[in-house]
C-alpha cells in the first residue's frame, strides 16, 4: 500500500482523527454485446430475454472475448492517464450465488488490463486535488435475484449476467465525503466524455463500493469497512460521513473496527453489517483455463489514443487560456460535453467571460428552475451570443438584457435578440438630449430632494431611479449618472 502524506481535514467533525477513503467503482461498459458472449447488453429488456447459452453457463459453453469491450477499457485507461498493460489475464473468482450460474465470476486479479494512473478532481473554486488510480480491470456482471415478486418464491433474471464491467480502483487517497463524492463525479464525467459508460447511476451503470477507515494522522492505515453498491454522489458522501463518525465512536470507546462489508440504507442514511469481509484467498482465484492471456500491440493503444476526444481537463485548461475564465468556472462548463459545446457557441465572437457568466448564471438558473437539460434550452446559443453582443455594444443595458432573455426563454418572443429589442422598443437611449430633458423635469418637480442631495450625495440614487422609471429602464446608466452629477453638483 502506498504511503500517503497527511492532508488537512476538510469538512466534518473528525477531531484529531483523519478519515481515509478508497473507492472501487463498477462502470458498465457501453457496448452492444456482453464481455464473453454475443447476447445484447442493453438495459430494459424483459426478464431473461438477453441470455445466451454462455451467460446461462450451460455445460461446455466457451467464452470468447469481445474486442470492443477491450477497446473501451483501454480508452478508459487512457482517460485516467493510466498505464495500459498489453499483456493481461482473466481469472476465475469462485463463489456461490443463485444469480451466478457459473459458480465463478471471470475477472482480472493479478494482471489487470490497466495499471496505475491519476485524475484531477475539483472540489471548489479554490481547490483541486489529484487522486491516484490503482488499477482498472475487466470483469463480468452477475445476474439479479428478485425476492419481492412472490411471497414464497425468488426469481432470477440473467440479463445482466456476463455484461462487461470495468472496476476502477482508487488509491486510499481521499480524506472526506466531499472529496470522495467529487472523485466519483469526476469519473462519471470522464467516462461520459469517452463514451465508455453511460454513467447512469440510477440505472446501476455506475456504482461505488466505498472503503472507509480512520486513523490518527501519521499512523498506519486503520482497518476499513467496505459499503457496497452506492449509486449517487450524495450517498457516497453520506456513507463516508456516517462510517467515519461510527468508527471514531467505536475507537474512542476503546473498541476495534471489524473488517467487514456493509450495506447503506438510503432512507435512514445509515450503514449496517452485511457480512464479515472475505480475503482474496477465500475466492480461490486461478487463471481461467478457457481463456488465453489477453495480448495486443502497443500500436493499437496508440491508435485509440489518437482517436480520443478532448477530455474535460484539457478542455478546462483551454477554456482558461482561450477565454480567460477562472479555473473553477472553466471546470464547471467543461464537466458536461453538451454544456461545453453550448458555451463555446455562445462565446464565438463574443466576450468569453460574459458568455460564461450568462451560461452559468441566467441560463443554468432558468433551466434548473424548469427542470430542463441544456439540450432542451428554449434559448439557442446563437440567441444568447447575440444578446451578449447587444450589451457589449451598448444597444441595451444588462438589466434590459435580462428582460429580453426572459422573453426568449418563456417563448413569448421568438427571433433574434436584435429583432426583439427593435420590436419592443427596448433600445438603450444614449441621446443625451433626451435624457437631459427628463432630468430637468425631475429636478424641477422635486425641490426637496434637490436640497437633500447637497448634504447627502448618496441620495442621488433616488434620482437615477426616477430617470430610469420615467424612461422604462432604457436610459444609458453612465450617461444618466454623468448628467445628474453635473446638474446636481455632486462630486
Ligand atoms: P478488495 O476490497 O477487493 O479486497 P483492495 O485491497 O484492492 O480490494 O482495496 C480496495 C479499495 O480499498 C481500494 O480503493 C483502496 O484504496 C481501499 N483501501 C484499502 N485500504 C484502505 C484503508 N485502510 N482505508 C480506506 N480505504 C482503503
Ligand atoms: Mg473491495
Amino acid at each position: 500500500m502506498s504511503e500517503i502524506a497527511p492532508r488537512k481535514l476538510l469538512k466534518g467533525e473528525t477531531g484529531d482523527w483523519e478519515v481515509v477513503i478508497g473507492l472501487e467503482v463498477h462502470a458498465q461498459v457501453s457496448s452492444k454485446s456482453k464481455l464473453f458472449s454475443g447476447a445484447p447488453a442493453t438495459y430494459g429488456a424483459g426478464p431473461n430475454e438477453n441470455v445466451s447459452l454462455v451467460d446461462a453457463a450451460m455445460p461446455g459453453m466457451l467464452p470468447v472475448i469481445n474486442r470492443y469491450c477491450v477497446e473501451q477499457a483501454i480508452r478508459t485507461g487512457l482517460g485516467l492517464n493510466a498505464q495500459i498493460n498489453t499483456w493481461s489475464r482473466f481469472d476465475r473468482k469462485n463463489y456461490f450465488y443463485p444469480d451466478l450460474p457459473q459458480g465463478y465470476q471471470i475477472s482480472q486479479y493479478l494482471d489487470p488490463i490497466v495499471g496505475e494512473g491519476e485524475i484531477e478532481v475539483e472540489l471548489g473554486p479554490e481547490e483541486t486535488i489529484t487522486v491516484g488510480i490503482e488499477r482498472l480491470h475487466l470483469e463480468q456482471d452477475a445476474g439479479k435475484s428478485i425476492h419481492d415478486l412472490s411471497p414464497t418464491d425468488s426469481y432470477v433474471d440473467l440479463n445482466r449476467s456476463g455484461v462487461a464491467l470495468m472496476e476502477i480502483v482508487s488509491k486510499p487517497e481521499m480524506r472526506s465525503g466531499e472529496e470522495a463524492s467529487a472523485y466519483f463525479g469526476k469519473l462519471r464525467t470522464i467516462v461520459r466524455y469517452l463514451g465508455t459508460c453511460d454513467g447512469n447511476m440510477d440505472q446501476g451503470s455506475m456504482r461505488a463500493d466505498v472503503n472507509v477507515s480512520v486513523r490518527r494522522p501519521g499512523e498506519e492505515l486503520g482497518t476499513r469497512t467496505e459499503t457496497k453498491n452506492v449509486n449517487s454522489l450524495k450517498f457516497v458522501r453520506q456513507v463516508v460521513e456516517y462510517e467515519a463518525r461510527r468508527q471514531i465512536e467505536v475507537l474512542e470507546a476503546g473498541g476495534t473496527i471489524d473488517q467487514e462489508t456493509r450495506l447503506f440504507n438510503v432512507k435512514t442514511g445509515e450503514t449496517r453489517t452485511m457480512r464479515s469481509k472475505e480475503d482474496a484467498h477465500d475466492y480461490r482465484y486461478f487463471p481461467d483455463p478457457d481463456l488465453l492471456p489477453l495480448e495486443f500491440e502497443q500500436a493499437w493503444v496508440e491508435e485509440i489514443r489518437a482517436s480520443l476526444p478532448e477530455l474535460p481537463d484539457a478542455k478546462k485548461h483551454r477554456f482558461v487560456e482561450q477565454y480567460g475564465l477562472p479555473p473553477y468556472d472553466a471546470s464547471v462548463l467543461a464537466a458536461d460535453k453538451t454544456a461545453a459545446a453550448y458555451f463555446e457557441a455562445v462565446a464565438e465572437g463574443q466576450d468569453g467571460k460574459m458568455a460564461a457568466n450568462w451560461v452559468m448564471g441566467d441560463l443554468f438558473g432558468a433551466l434548473n428552475k424548469e427542470g430542463l437539460e441544456i439540450s432542451d434550452s428554449p434559448v439557442s446559443a446563437t440567441q444568447l451570443g447575440g444578446l451578449i453582443g447587444l450589451i457589449k455594444d451598448n444597444t441595451i443595458s444588462g438589466k434590459i438584457a435580462k428582460e429580453v432573455f426572459a422573453l426568449m426563454f418563456s417563448g413569448e418572443e421568438i427571433g433574434t435578440p436584435a429583432e426583439i429589442v427593435e420590436k419592443r422598443g427596448l433600445k438603450q437611449v444614449t441621446d443625451t438630449g433626451a435624457i437631459e430633458a427628463v432630468i430637468d423635469k425631475i429636478i424641477a418637480d422635486n425641490p426637496k430632494q434637490v436640497e437633500q442631495v447637497k448634504e447627502k450625495p448618496k441620495t442621488m440614487g433616488w434620482f437615477v431611479g426616477q430617470v430610469m422609471k420615467e424612461m422604462g429602464g432604457k436610459a444609458n446608466p453612465q450617461a444618466v449618472n454623468q448628467i445628474l452629477k453635473a446638474k446636481l453638483g455632486v462630486e
